[in-house]
């Protein structure tokens, strides 16, 4: 794609995801004494489970992972996608499996976006997923105001990005979640996020990529995640899968 097409579809997506913020009224009010954090992964490269999944078992604590059977066993420059037998063992390890569309193309139209959520599900289920996933992750964190009926109808919520703690009157089709990517020394200083959630309790969501000795621009090392894993534990947080935290939360 040329720059400019770049350019002008990532100001769409801050358009469309800000329309949303401002804008939707499903709205629910997020109340909790204890700060919540939850740990997931999109796409999902097979280094989530070998080092990210591990990392929160470690400290007895499990993830979410959001899977796009489209990429299923992919090999790409820098990374391998998680294979079908992947997800079956996230699964049996207790981990969360959400949904972030077969295609992972931005979600842009409801007329093609049920079928492609049917084949995931499918997918999902050839894998030992017994029941449709739950939660939802936007491809490029990119949400589309059109899209949230089919959306709603499917699932408990939905993940995009934005950088902040889910605090106060919060959407559940548009949870915000905070990055964990490169530069290794910006994703050190990410527990001051975990600070901030304790200091005034709120649902802190991460999310990332690859887990690898040597990342992807998306993703981090071994080292900073578990230190964020470890980090949160320490200060008191409850780690929990998205859908765990949304009992918690009585939604
Ligand atoms: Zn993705």
């Amino acid at each position: 794609m040329r720059d400019v097409e770049v350019k002008i579809g990532a100001f769409v997506d801050r358009l469309a995801n800000r329309a949303i913020w401002r804008l939707a009224r499903a709205r629910r009010s997020l109340k909790t004494e204890l700060p919540l954090v939850s740990f997931t992964f999109d796409d999902v490269p097979d280094s989530a489970l070998h080092e990210g999944a591990a990392t929160l078992e470690r400290y007895d604590v499990r993830g979410t992972f959001y899977i796009a059977g489209g990429l299923a066993g992919q090999v790409e420059k820098d990374r391998t996608l998680i294979t079908p037998e992947g997800c079956a063992e996230l699964l049996a390890r207790g981990h969360e499996i959400g949904c972030h569309t077969f295609a992972h193309h931005r979600v842009r139209s409801a007329g093609g976006l049920a079928a492609d959520l049917d084949r995931n599900a499918e997918y999902l289920e050839s894998v030992g997923v017994a029941r449709p996933a739950r939660n939802f992750a936007f491809p490029y964190n990119a949400a589309w105001p059109l899209a949230r009926p089919e959306l709603r109808r499917r699932y408990r919520s939905c993940r995009a990005g934005g950088e902040a703690i889910n605090r106060g009157p919060v959407d559940p089709l548009m949870l915000r979640a905070v990055e964990i990517r490169q530069p290794e020394q910006h994703a050190q200083t990410l527990t001051r996020w975990i600070d901030d959630v304790v200091a005034e309790p709120g649902w802190l969501i991460f999310f990332t990529h690859d887990v690898a000795p040597r990342p992807t621009p998306y993703g981090c090392t071994p080292e900073t995640f578990d230190n964020l894993v470890r980090y949160a534990v320490e200060k008191g947080c409850r780690v929990l899968p998205v859908d765990e935290a949304l009992d918690r939360l009585d939604w």
